[in-house]
């Protein structure tokens, strides 16, 4: 039976991803060992993580002399410190577009002062705000490339000439974007690039002489990079997963081909929410995300009867986050369109039935 799983992160799994993570477990290249119980010494490992970080690279099209890629453990939400830890000297400029912004505003108020830039929460963060000029002396411009919650994402970003961080969790390589114009981006792996366990952090090299000194090694950039990730033990099957999505991309004709099929998927969707009146998109139409659909019924007295026919159609995982309400469809990468046209389905069979 299929089920057609539309959750926010832990999310769906190609099934190239999925049986090659099997065939690697039972035995890893025919080595007889499983990827599990590999050193994390061994060359075996230390070509996986090679591979992986060149893929990240390559696939964001930035260069391995000018920036360097990481894969650390403690999620995203570890990012929210050690980008405050080892960069954080003065002032910082945080914008705030929704939960996870906001998380990552309070992380670096432990470190130091910040200031918020802008923010769309007088909308219950249903829009991307304008960026005023900024100032120049602020240590590093922080934003949250695509808001998973709210369903919000940046189509165009700030120009800046301070160092520009990105939290791209919930969108990193979902469209074909110009990498180089940031400094940092960091994301977790559990929604585009793989399962929980392990974060890409993309760091341009030219950034490693800013970092503060006297800062815990494990929390420090620089310390990662010149150990190549492995600073202490890297979580190795998490990366092994990571490299074989960042492959299944690859294959699939890369981030372009990536790009044209998310947004045909975005596109079905949003269209039935504009065209089903029983359904009521939630974001600016501007600043609609090609990853996460937020939409609420426009009658909530239908609500037990759409959720027993996502039953019936197979469609897990659609309930929208506590702070939205209503419904929210998490349409990553590796979701395929077919999910989407069911979706679709179900809705228009909801407005028949009525
Ligand atoms: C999911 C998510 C996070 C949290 O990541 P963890 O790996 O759980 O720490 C942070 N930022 C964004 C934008 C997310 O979508």
């Amino acid at each position: 039976m299929q089920i057609h799983n539309f959750n926010p992160g832990p999310s769906y799994i190609s099934k190239f991803v999925i049986e090659k993570s099997i065939e690697g477990i039972k035995n890893y290249n025919n080595s007889g060992l499983s990827v599990l119980e590999i050193s994390h010494r061994s060359s075996a490992f230390l070509n996986i993580i090679e591979q992986a970080k060149e893929l990240s690279l390559a696939l964001t099209g930035l260069d391995n002399k000018n920036y360097s890629a990481l894969f650390l453990q403690g999620g995203a939400s570890t990012q929210f410190l050690m980008t405050a830890i080892n960069f954080l000297k003065t002032k910082a400029g945080y914008i705030n577009t929704g939960s996870w912004s906001e998380k990552a505003i309070k992380e670096a108020k432990n470190i130091g002062t910040i200031e918020e830039i802008s923010s769309s929460k007088d909308k219950n963060f249903s829009y991307i705000p304008e960026t005023p000029t900024i100032d120049s002396s602020l240590d590093y411009l922080h934003l949250t490339s695509n808001n998973t919650i709210f369903g919000t994402q940046y189509n165009k970003f700030p120009a800046t000439t301070i160092p520009l961080f990105a939290d791209m969790s919930s969108d990193i390589l979902c469209r074909e974007l110009d990498y180089s114009k940031f400094d940092l981006v960091y994301a977790g792996a559990q929604k585009n690039l793989g399962i929980a366990g392990t974060t890409l952090v993309i760091i341009k090299n030219e950034l490693l002489e800013k970092i503060n000194t006297a800062i815990p090694s494990i929390l420090s950039y620089k310390d990662h990079v010149e150990k190549d990730s492995l600073l202490n033990t890297p979580p190795v099957f998490p990366i092994y997963v990571s490299l074989l999505t960042l492959q299944w991309i690859k294959e699939q004709g890369g981030v372009k081909e990536i790009e044209k099929r998310n947004r045909e998927k975005a596109e079905l969707l949003y269209n039935e929410i504009d065209t089903n009146p029983l359904f009521n998109g939630f974001a600016n139409e501007k600043d609609r995300s090609l990853m996460n659909v937020t939409f609420t019924l426009a009658d909530e007295k239908h609500e037990q009867k759409f959720q027993s026919l996502c039953d019936e159609y197979n469609i897990n995982g659609v309930k929208g986050h506590r702070s939205v309400g209503g419904y929210r469809a998490s349409i990553y990468n590796a979701l395929s369109i077919e999910s989407v046209e069911t979706l679709v389905d179900c809705m228009q069979k909801l407005k028949q039935s009525i």
